[in-house]
């Protein structure tokens, strides 16, 4: 197939897919599947995923629906020796899983810990899962080789959003960096093939002046088969702007883009390139910083953008000083609506307490619950517990100090003070069942007290965000040809 995985990953993985594998909320490792060359065990040898969760050959991924879960497999490792291990093995590292790096080879302590490893045992054990995700602009987010800072989820849907990307539209990014930013806007641009005379496919003209980077993000490019919806160039656009090679014609071409998102250091610099007019020397020798003085138009200068639009643009810079200098070279090339956003995501957990099954089972005594039957008649002791504490406080906030204080007596459940995590909804209704007799039966899965833990910083890195709006400039024969077209017009 020669559509993305990120835009159609179809309804199975295949072998050589790319596949996204979820070992915990915050990792996830992309890795091509392949099928291996032997088989051990049943199991095809030539790749295995190698977690602390347990051994996940290749062969149990692939042919499987996008989203399942895959359970560990008893896998020979260690009869055969070490093995060489390819981009995208994963191996234990003890804390974390860690993908191989195949332009550093640099996982030499991850490759011995799993080589002592294989040596010792020959049988690894199936303890754990790990669900197997399809490609999405969001999960490779949090996934990808970081090559710079990125731009992430909460910031670039907002983004995309205001600076109108949409099926069809053309939009011009710098820099490239790691290509969070790139994957999200090709899919918001996709729109398929031209339909007819006219219709133009949706395009992300991707620009980046580090040669290293350029080279690798254009290889992603090619392997995620986006390279109908993305043309990265390798480019200063501080000094060269934003136009374009092109195939037909020995003359740069224009993108003639509608929306433009800007990553780099000092926008401004960039800003005059973004013009429909050619800048003057001065500005452009200034950085975008003097007074626009020249209003002439030339014949060999080509605009980036898209004449008979407005053209709506975001900035992404860390400080306010290059909020500051953005804006006032937005106010003299002549753009409009200037604002400025930040993004302050917070993430909040919403848990419930855990219900302590190895408190023990009676009170005053150390024994721990031995069997299903002793494990429900404690849920049940605790159910019990909690209704005497709710029985008179509904929707009452909750203490995480006092949840994290749990220490297996009835102390954290008794105490009620400072605010940090609140109780939502009815616990006696919401958390057990009673059934006709009157007795509670818990449902284990609901049980313990709905809290929320607040992060305390705000760890995606959140920039400044200006927007503005270029309007569209008409020409005297545009009002003519719209005079023309105008129901009313004659
Ligand atoms: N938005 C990207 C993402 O989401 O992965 C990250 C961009 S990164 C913060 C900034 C990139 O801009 C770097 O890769 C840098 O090399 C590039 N850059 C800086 N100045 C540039 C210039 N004048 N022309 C083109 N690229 C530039």
């Amino acid at each position: 197939s020669t559509i993305s995985p990120f835009l159609d990953p179809g309804p199975l993985t295949t072998p050589g897919a790319l596949a996204l594998v979820h070992l915990s909320r915050d990792n996830v490792v992309p890795v091509y599947l392949r099928e291996g060359s032997g088989t051990v065990d049943g199991y095809s040898e030539g790749a295995v995923i190698n977690t602390r969760f347990g051994s996940f050959p290749h062969s149990t991924l692939i042919g499987q629906p996008w989203g399942s879960q895959i359970r560990a497999s008893i896998v020979d490792t260690g009869s055969r020796g070490r093995k060489k291990r390819k981009l995208g093995d994963v191996v234990a590292t003890g804390a974390a899983a860690t993908a191989v790096d195949d332009a550093t080879g640099n996982d030499t302590e991850a490759v011995n810990s799993s080589t002592s490893h294989t040596r010792d045992v020959v049988k690894t054990a199936a303890t754990g899962f790990i669900h197997v995700l399809p490609p999405t602009p969001e999960i490779w987010t949090s996934s990808l080789p970081h090559r710079t800072q990125v731009v992430y989820t909460p910031d670039y849907s907002y983004i995309l959003h205001r600076i109108r990307a949409r099926p069809g539209a053309q939009i011009i990014e710098a820099g490239s960096g790691s290509g969070s930013f790139t994957h999200a806007a090709a899919r918001a641009v996709y729109s398929g093939y031209p339909k007819g005379p006219g219709d133009k496919r949706g395009k992300v003209w991707s620009f980046e002046f580090n040669h290293d980077r350029f080279l690798k993000m254009r290889e992603e490019v090619e392997d995620h088969r986006l390279s109908r919806i993305v043309q990265v160039t390798h480019r200063d656009v501080y000094h060269d702007g934003f136009l374009v090679h092109s195939d037909d014609d020995d003359d740069d071409a224009s993108p003639e883009a509608e929306c433009v998102f800007l990553d780099v250091p000092a926008p401004w610099q960039a800003l005059p390139h973004l013009s429909r007019r050619k800048p003057a020397p001065s500005l452009l020798a200034s950085g975008g910083l003097e007074p626009l003085n020249s209003k002439k138009e030339t014949s060999d200068w080509k605009s980036p953008l898209r004449a008979d639009r407005a053209v709506h643009i975001c900035t992404f810079s860390p400080c306010i000083e290059q909020v500051t200098k953005t804006v006032e070279t937005m106010r003299r090339l002549g753009w409009m609506d200037i604002e400025m956003v930040e993004v302050a995501q917070r993430r909040i957990n919403v848990l419930r307490e855990k219900v302590g099954l190895n408190m023990p089972l009676e009170r005053g005594t150390n024994q721990s619950p031995r069997n299903v039957d002793e494990a429900i008649t404690r849920l049940k002791q605790i159910d019990g517990r909690f209704k005497e504490f709710y029985r008179d406080k509904r929707d009452v906030d909750v203490s995480m100090d006092d949840v994290d204080a749990e220490d297996g007596s009835d102390k954290g459940q008794a105490a009620n003070g400072n605010v940090n995590g609140v109780v939502k909804g009815d616990v006696n209704a919401a958390d057990t069942n009673t059934n006709t007799s009157g007795a509670s039966t818990l449902k284990p899965w609901m049980a313990g007290r709905l809290v929320h833990r607040t992060e305390a910083e705000i760890k995606t890195h959140t920039s400044y965000l200006v927007f503005a709006v270029l309007p569209q400039e008409w020409s005297e024969e545009q009002e003519a040809a719209a005079f023309e077209k105008w129901p009313c017009g004659k």
